[in-house]
């Protein structure tokens, strides 16, 4: 069943390979424009994920690495979600699809206002089969969580770059300093070598 997210990686590879490594705004359209109904079409299926991706940790949410292209113009990672997981408010610094396999997440956007990082309009909800979209060009800095108070939430993210070795930045709402951070991945080796 790891053949479907083969499949898929096949797929992001191809459209990658389309467009420079850092894409302008109107490549990146074209871009998602391919490759979250892909990502849709994976979400759908719910048998491919094992369990060694798909581990939960009470402490802190997890971020599984399932392929990470070797030339780091791309990668996928399982998120898992406990009740209360949240992230802090974050950028990316590149193009970053957040599709929902089980559950649902909440996703807030964040923007400069008078130079300070604040709430851009309401939280929306992300369900299972559904993608949310951040990227330089169209909005980079959000805050995502678990929006189900008693339940595992699952997602699976696509980045352009190995985001797990990108030097990112934390936002404090209410302030303007922001802090330096490379997330990393959990312990276990990517789901596709
Ligand atoms: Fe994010």
């Amino acid at each position: 069943m790891v053949q479907r997210l083969k499949a898929f990686v096949d797929q992001v590879r191809a459209q990658v390979s389309l467009y420079p490594r850092v894409p302008d705004a109107t490549q990146e359209q074209a871009l998602f424009g391919s490759l979250k109904p892909a990502l849709e079409a994976l979400l759908k299926q719910n048998d491919w994920l094992p369990e060694s991706h798909a581990k939960f940790d009470p402490a802190r949410y997890q971020q599984h690495p399932l392929y990470r292209d070797p030339e780091g113009r791309f990668s996928v990672v399982s998120f898992v979600w406990g009740p209360g997981h949240a992230t802090p408010v974050h950028d990316h610094t590149v193009w970053g699809m957040v599709g929902v396999l089980r559950g649902a997440e909440l996703c807030h956007h964040f923007g400069l206002r008078n130079g300070q990082w604040e709430a851009q309009g309401d939280s929306h909800l992300v369900h299972a089969g559904e993608v949310d979209l951040v990227s330089p060009s169209m909005g980079d800095v959000h805050r995502v969580s678990n929006a189900l108070p008693d339940q595992i939430t699952i997602s699976i993210h696509v980045y352009g770059a190995d985001i797990g070795l990108v030097k990112r930045h934390v936002m404090t709402p209410g302030q303007a300093e922001v802090r330096e951070f490379i997330s990393g991945y959990s312990d276990v080796p990517p789901l596709l070598g």
